[in-house]
């Protein structure tokens, strides 16, 4: 009997071994699913970082959080949700103060004598703009609309003699200081009499309206020289005719600040939001399930103590052999219905664990696949808005980039920097005699052809039609020159054929160099002139400014 007994407790203390391992195989499992979670959780939180101030700081708490070994992510994740929200509101409330200007400047617009459907447009843009003002494309199309609007007003018919109605003088009087529209029309100083502000309301409106607009984007670090000018514009008080030229300036720069990629991140983040939420329901959960695990560890623990307790009490108590041998035996017996009890317990709640990590695996790689491909998105969309589809070289914005870099080296380090302007030639024949599409192709050798001359440190960009700018930083006007004029030869001496025939190709260029703190404008012009002076001189060749 003492054998039997003996066994017995060999083979539940061996149970109670087994399970002990597999629980603490469940629980490096877990550890590792969470680690997975950790890092797909501090990855996003990058991605979704520059959209508010408080929401990043929150962001970067969470991150903290998210380090081996640190705690409270329930509560960091409860501040980035407050953060969020608060930023959602934030943005509604400001929406309303914008939506409200518009509508007074629809108001005070549709109190003046304009023609019928211009008086249409306007009703239906201030229709739109409740709907338009909830996302940030919709602020595009606003803008543009009043940009038409505004812009059609200023070549109304008989805009000339409107200017001098009392209407005009109204709504559009040139400031006190005599600032004149730059026609060079003249004011008859109708109007004079009224108490109006040098500068008329409909452009307070407009300043206001585009001042908060602007204040309320996340202007990326490298448009705040250009948000800061615009602002300052604003505030210094608008003229009508500064108004087509502001509200343009402004998209512009609404649509670099945007970029394509505003609404789809936009709904990214949303997407996320929503992750994160199911994520932390899930974390709880199974942080419950081991606390669960835990409390029936340790239950089953003290039950096999206390029926052992009893059995030690019994041992020493009675004298009775046959007695204590039943008395061992029931005990043992609620030990192993115990035990079986709880393995089976234990069974149950490991399959629900594994098919909660399963879950969450599931959403990490979603999330972990939508981070790489809205990366991927955001680089092909950045390169898009830089590069020029046709030739793929960069584009006008680009270089004004680069310009402005190139510049600030320049101030900073002294050193030489020149810029050449160069143009194809009879380009015009080329399509005309040729077509379109052959026009095309031409642009595309060029360009490879030019780009493949150039060093490496040189900057070219198509700055528009068949017009090409080249930066050359640690570069005279001597020097460029001769870099210039193997540019030259380089694409008279290219090989362009259509149709077998051979199709004479030449460029003509300007060149100047950048002298001390000299205006980029000034040097531009020129280039211009040179390259100006080159086509007058027969085309195909160089010339220094
Ligand atoms: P010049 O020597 O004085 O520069 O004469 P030009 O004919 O080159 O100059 P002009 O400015 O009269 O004509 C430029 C032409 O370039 C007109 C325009 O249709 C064409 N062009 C501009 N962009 C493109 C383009 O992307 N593809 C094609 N095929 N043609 C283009
Ligand atoms: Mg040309
Ligand atoms: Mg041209």
């Amino acid at each position: 009997m003492t054998e039997g007994a003996g066994s017995s407790a060999r083979r539940w203390r061996d149970k109670y071994l087994d399970l002990l391992d597999s629980h603490e195989k469940l629980k490096n499992s877990s550890e590792q699913q969470h680690d997975q979670m950790r890092r797909g959780l501090v990855m996003v939180s990058l991605l979704a970082e520059g959209q508010s101030g408080t929401v990043d700081k929150s962001l970067s708490d969470l991150r903290e959080s998210l380090k081996p070994g640190s705690s409270g992510m329930t509560r960091v994740l409860d501040e980035l949700e407050r953060a969020v929200q608060r930023f959602e509101e934030q943005n509604t409330a400001q929406a309303e103060v914008l939506l409200g200007q518009l509508s007074d400047a629809a108001d005070k617009l549709s109190q003046c004598p304009l023609p019928k459907p211009l008086m249409k447009q306007v009703k239906a843009v201030r229709k739109n703009a409740a709907d338009e003002l909830k996302t940030w494309s919709g602020y595009i199309s606003q803008l543009q609309s009043w940009m038409q609007i505004v812009g059609e007003i200023a070549t109304l018919d008989g805009y000339d003699e409107a200017r001098n109605s009392k209407w005009w003088q109204r709504w559009f009087r040139p400031d006190e200081h005599g600032t004149e529209a730059p026609s060079g029309a003249e004011e008859d100083g109708a109007g004079s009499d009224e108490p109006e502000p040098g500068f008329s309301h409909i452009a307070e409106e407009v300043s206001e309206t585009l001042f908060s607009l602007i204040s309320r984007l996340v202007v990326p670090e490298r448009l705040n020289y250009q948000a800061e000018s615009l602002k300052s514009r604003l505030q210094d008080g608008l003229n009508w005719y500064e108004l087509v030229p502001l509200l343009e300036d402004t998209a512009d720069f609404l649509l670099q600040c945007l970029g394509n990629s505003q609404t789809e991140f936009e709904q990214f983040l949303q997407s996320l939001d929503q992750r994160l939420q199911a994520i932390r329901q899930l974390v709880s959960e199974a942080g419950q399930s081991q606390t669960e695990r835990r409390r029936a560890r340790l239950d089953l623990d003290s039950m096999v103590r206390e029926q052992i307790a009893d059995i030690r009490s019994v041992v020493t108590g009675s004298g009775d052999l046959g007695e204590l041998g039943t008395s061992v035996r029931d005990h043992l017996l609620l030990i192993v219905e115990a035990m079986d009890k709880y393995q089976q317990d234990e069974e149950e709640r490991e399959q629900r664990l594994e098919a909660k990590l399963a879950l969450l695996q599931g959403k990490l790689d979603d999330m972990e696949k939508e981070v790489q491909d809205s990366r991927v998105a955001i680089e092909e969309q950045r390169r898009r808005a830089t590069h020029d589809p046709l030739t793929g070289l960069p584009n006008r914005e680009a270089y004004q980039n680069r310009l402005e870099e190139e510049l600030s080296r320049h101030h900073r380090y002294g050193g030489a920097l020149s810029l050449v302007v160069c143009d194809v030639d009879h380009f015009k024949n080329i399509n005309d005699t040729y077509g379109h599409l052959a026009g095309d192709k031409v642009l595309q050798l060029i360009s490879r052809s030019l780009r493949k001359q150039l060093r490496d440190s040189d900057f070219i960009a198509r700055y528009g039609g068949e017009e090409f700018v080249i930066l050359m930083p640690e570069t005279n006007a001597d020097e460029a020159m001769l870099a210039a004029e193997k540019l030259r030869q380089r694409v008279e001496q290219s090989p362009f054929n259509f149709r077998k025939e051979r199709v004479p190709i030449t460029m003509s260029f300007g060149i100047s160099e950048f002298y001390k703190l000299e205006a980029p404008d000034v040097v531009f012009e020129r280039a211009d002139k040179a390259l100006y002076r080159a086509k007058e001189e027969g085309r195909n060749r160089c010339n220094m400014a």
